[in-house]
Formats: C-alpha cells, sequence, structure tokens
C-alpha cells in the first residue's frame, strides 16, 4: 500500500507537494470517485486518474551518469548544493541514484526510478565490482599492497579483499595514482581503507561499475543504458 500522492509523484505527474494539492483541490480520481482526503493508500490495482487522465506507471529507465566532483549524490540538498539528478534535467522521469559518490569523488553513478533494481545493486551478496582511481600522498609499499589484498578493519569489520594496481608514483612530490576494486559500499569505504595503510586520498574516481564504464562520456554527461546491459545485471 502506498500513498495516493507518492503514487502519483512516481508516475511522474507532479513533485510529491502539487500531487497533495491536485488531491485537496479535487483534481484526482479512484475508481471514478473523487478523493480529496489527505493520506489515502492505495494498493495498485485502483484506476487513478487526473484531470481524467488515467495514471499509467511509469516506464523503468536506466542511466549512468559521469559525475562531476562537488555534486552531492541525492535529489535534494538542504545546503543548496549541486545535486546529480540537476544533469539528467532533460528527461521526463524522477530517477535516483543508486548508491552514493561522496560530493568530492567524480565518476561513474547510476541513476534509475526502478527501486527493485537499486535494491537488488546495493544489496551486499550482489557483490557489483567497483574499480576506483586515487591519488594518494606517500608511495605505496608492498606490505601496504599486502594489507589491501587482505582486507582492513573498518569500523570493527574486516572489508572484502580488494585488488589493487600501482597506476603511476612521483617520488619527487610523494604521491602515487592508484587503482582499486572492492564489492563493498560501507560509507567512504576507498579513502578509509587507503587511509588506514598509510595513503590518504587526495583525489578519488570511480571508473567502473561492473561491466560498464565511462568511455565516450565527459564529466557531467550522461547515457541511458542498454536493454542488453540492464539485462545482464539482473
Ligand atoms: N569510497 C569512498 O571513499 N568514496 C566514494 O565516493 C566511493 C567509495
Amino acid at each position: 500500500m502506498e500513498r495516493l500522492q507518492k503514487v502519483i509523484a512516481n508516475a511522474g505527474v507532479a513533485s510529491r507537494r502539487k500531487a497533495e494539492t491536485l488531491i485537496q483541490t479535487g483534481h484526482v480520481t479512484i475508481n471514478g470517485k473523487v478523493v480529496t482526503e489527505m493520506g489515502i493508500k492505495v494498493e495498485g490495482s485502483e484506476h487513478i486518474e487526473v484531470d481524467g487522465v488515467p495514471l499509467t506507471r511509469e516506464r523503468k529507465v536506466y542511466y549512468m551518469l559521469y559525475k562531476p566532483r562537488q555534486v552531492i549524490s541525492a535529489v535534494t540538498d538542504d545546503k543548496k548544493r549541486p545535486v546529480v539528478t540537476e544533469y539528467l534535467e532533460d528527461i521526463p522521469e524522477r530517477v535516483y541514484p543508486v548508491g552514493r559518490l561522496d560530493y568530492d569523488t567524480s565518476g561513474l553513478l547510476l541513476l534509475t526510478n526502478d527501486g527493485d533494481f537499486a535494491n537488488m545493486l546495493m544489496h551486499p551478496k550482489y557483490k557489483v565490482d567497483k574499480t576506483y582511481v586515487a591519488k594518494v600522498s606517500g608511495i605505496p609499499t608492498p606490505d601496504m599492497l599486502r594489507q589491501l589484498r587482505k582486507g582492513i578493519v573498518l569500523e570493527k569489520r574486516k572489508t572484502a579483499p580488494a585488488k589493487t594496481k600501482i597506476i603511476s608514483t612521483d617520488r619527487r612530490k610523494n604521491t602515487a595514482i592508484i587503482s582499486i576494486t572492492i564489492h563493498e559500499g560501507m560509507n567512504h569505504q576507498v579513502k578509509n581503507m587507503l587511509a588506514a595503510v598509510g595513503l590518504p586520498v587526495s583525489k578519488l574516481k570511480r571508473e567502473t561499475y561492473s561491466f560498464l564504464t565511462l568511455d565516450g562520456l565527459v564529466s557531467g554527461e550522461y547515457r541511458a543504458l542498454k536493454p542488453i546491459e540492464v539485462a545482464e545485471f539482473k
């Protein structure tokens, strides 16, 4: 059972707030009867119309965005910082991000209006590999890499082993670029894992999400997933 205003909003007809006004002002019918009562719940089998137009269940859509840095992985932000959905303003559906990238992390972020799909991908048992490229202070030693490959204790729990690769080192500046692949999604996991072995991160980008890459996109661009790509996850 879902609240009527939520069902209307999810169908892409109006925002939740606007849907409430539509209900209160008599624009909405359930099975032919006008409803103005707030908070009514519907099962999904009812015939709902807004201004005489039947509500169609919203088409499920799937996108990937090359999230820029300094953007929040959410649909709204209290502090009025830019949010990821602003980059998909020209699509009619209301989508939301699958998981999060930190405000200062760039890279591949999926967005969808398919809640089941999003929940499936975020479930710990569904081990989606994600590869990040990090700029770190310090030069990784074999022991540091060994620790990352064994798993690190964070929040009293050991992370699953990470795959790591040194991409480049700059001994003069004492920095390195390394790639790290994990399949869990703890808060700030990559930054915390690298900091725990003595390699604080100054820049982080997610380059891949399972088999998906950012190929063909520049920062701030998005594309629809192909049906075959969506099917591959299911
Ligand atoms: N790990 C982090 O530390 N930050 C992210 O944004 C993603 C993974």
